[in-house]
């Protein structure tokens, strides 16, 4: 291990991998310290069973030809080799409430969206048009999500105070209608009281733009970048914790590692959660103010989750390539406060897709929301590399509890599924803690609210000079929302018009 960079990467999730990916083409020496043994973050997978799930990533939006996640995948060097499958173009999601067997889906193409929505809702064909409008005209006030390299961001930010929930309520008083524009919000963790309706637009114009599965998950992505960041020239070292920064006067001279470790560095770009730059600068507070650590660790995180994934007799189940939102009540901006009276208020099914065969599926995930509060009492035990101490027998008959119960519910909407599983693997806060980094297993990061939009946003540039952030907690999460944060924390140390250019020139 070398012990002088030009740039530190902290974490490989897809920020980090991207950020790496564009300052080695652009000629630094660059290294990537990634905490886990397993690269990407939210990218991971893993197996159980011979079965692969995913860790964070079920489906993708915007991979289509002229979309602008497919160009920025072109840039990176990885979309003509990712193996994909395009979704249902009649329904990439389903939406259900309660005991009702009606099923209301999203169509993939904007058009197709507005008159497959107004078949089951013939007199809303214009209110459906509007929102879809609505959508498309939020979005551009972020000129990155369509690779518009001419148009700056605008500086009256009235968009980003716009309740989503009131919004659509603008377009149509049908309720039932309502319940399904915001059925899909696990996407954004959606709450009445926070979510702003450019975050809303942002996720679901993407995946109206075009909707993907990663054929056997989704850290393809992650294997395919490190190859591009290697063949730059860029290194990346697994089981690599950074748990300080050391300074010469107010610049990081170089990071000490759990290991003890040092690496010296030029810059530092951080995709770990911001509430780690606490620890980063604890023998040093003084070079981060203390208003700004307070306001990181303040800042309302988005809810936890817990994941069940369910292993499948071979050939008995086929694979559905739509996903499926229920809701128990026609409540969807309230789910993650109607969870703890009535768990699970609200889940995400689907089948993952896999090589091993295009008609069958080998097991079927389900995910809803869960209180941290739940899994407090095991928060002091570790599942990482450097920890690791058992939960205990209670811990696992919590998860087994916990992943019938959800199961019970998803065989009202899925029998086909009786008699067929055959084990089951669940994950809950604790792991997504662990795996991922952030504090009480949130899943989105901070939580983006229309009435204080200012608060969670992190700017890339710290106080000290050179440190640098990427990531979710940045801008935006998801695949390309964490996409436009590597190119934001990469604009300075290489020339924005160049970088954007050759982005929008790849092929
Ligand atoms: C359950 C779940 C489902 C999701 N589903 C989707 C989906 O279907 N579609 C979609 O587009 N998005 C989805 N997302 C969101 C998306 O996966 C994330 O927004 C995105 O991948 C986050 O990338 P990131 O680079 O910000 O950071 P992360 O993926 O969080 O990576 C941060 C990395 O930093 C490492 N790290 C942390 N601290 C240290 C340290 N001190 N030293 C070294 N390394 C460190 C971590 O181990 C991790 O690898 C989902 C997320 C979750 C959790």
């Amino acid at each position: 291990m070398e012990k002088q960079y030009d740039i530190i990467i902290i974490g490989s999730g897809l920020s980090g991998l991207i950020c790496a990916y564009i300052l080695s083409k652009a000629g630094y020496k660059v290294a990537v310290l990634e905490k886990n043994k397993q690269v990407g973050g939210c990218l991971q997978t893993f197996v159980r069973d011979r079965c692969i799930f995913d860790v964070g990533v079920h489906y993708i939006g915007g991979l289509g030809e002229g979309q602008a996640l497919n160009q920025y995948f072109k840039y990176l060097g990885i979309r003509d080799t990712l193996k994909l499958q395009r979704m249902d173009m009649e329904a990439f999601d389903t939406i259900g409430f309660g005991e009702d067997d009606t099923v209301y889906k999203m169509a993939q193409g904007h058009e197709r969206f507005v008159d497959s929505l107004a078949q089951q809702f013939p007199k809303e064909h214009l209110a459906i048009k509007n929102y879809c409008k609505a959508i498309q005209d939020i979005c551009q006030k972020f000129p990155l999500y369509f690779l518009d390299i001419h148009s700056s961001y605008p500086s009256d930010l009235s968009h980003l105070a716009i309740n989503a929930k009131d919004k659509i309520a603008s377009f149509s008083s049908n309720p039932t209608l309502q319940a399904v524009l915001g059925g899909n919000n696990i996407l954004y963790a959606g709450r009445d009281s926070a979510t702003p309706f450019h975050l809303h637009a942002m996720v679901l114009n993407s995946y109206i733009e075009s909707a993907w599965r990663c054929i056997d998950g989704g850290s393809q992505i992650a294997r395919l970048l490190v190859k591009q960041i290697r063949k730059e020239g860029g290194v990346i070292f697994k089981q690599k914790e950074v748990d300080q920064f050391i300074f010469d006067g107010n610049i990081i001279k170089s990071v000490l590692l759990d290991t003890g470790e040092t690496l010296n560095c030029k810059q530092v770009i951080s995709s770990a959660h911001p509430s780690q730059l606490s620890r980063f600068v604890r023998q040093d507070r003084g070079h981060l103010r203390k208003a700004y650590l307070n306001r990181i660790n303040n800042t309302q995180a988005t809810p936890a989750v817990f994941s069940a994934h369910y292993t499948l007799k071979p050939n008995t189940v086929p694979y559905i390539n739509r996903n499926y939102y229920h809701h128990k009540t026609k409540e969807v901006w309230n789910a993650i406060e109607n969870n703890s009276k009535d768990w699970p208020s609200t889940y995400l099914a689907l089948t993952p897709i896999t090589s091993k065969s295009p008609t069958h599926a080998d097991s079927f995930a389900a995910m809803c929301y869960m209180d941290y509060k739940e899994v407090q009492r095991w928060e002091n035990t570790f599942n990482t590399v450097s920890q690791e101490t058992s939960r205990g027998a209670s811990y696992e008959a919590f998860k087994e509890e916990k992943a019938s119960i959800l199961l019970e519910e998803v065989y009202k909407q899925f029998p086909q599924l009786k008699g067929n599983v055959t084990n089951t693997h669940a994950s809950t806060p604790l792991s997504f803690r662990d795996y991922i980094g952030c504090p009480t297993g949130s899943f989105y990061g901070f939580e983006r609210n229309y009435q204080d939009p200012m608060r969670t946003a992190l700017a890339v540039q710290t106080r000290i000079p050179n440190l640098r952030l990427t990531g979710q907690n940045i801008n935006m999460h998801g695949i390309l929302g964490v996409t436009v944060s590597a190119v934001l924390a990469c604009i300075g140390l290489v020339e924005r018009k160049k970088l954007l250019t050759d982005i929008v020139s790849a092929t």
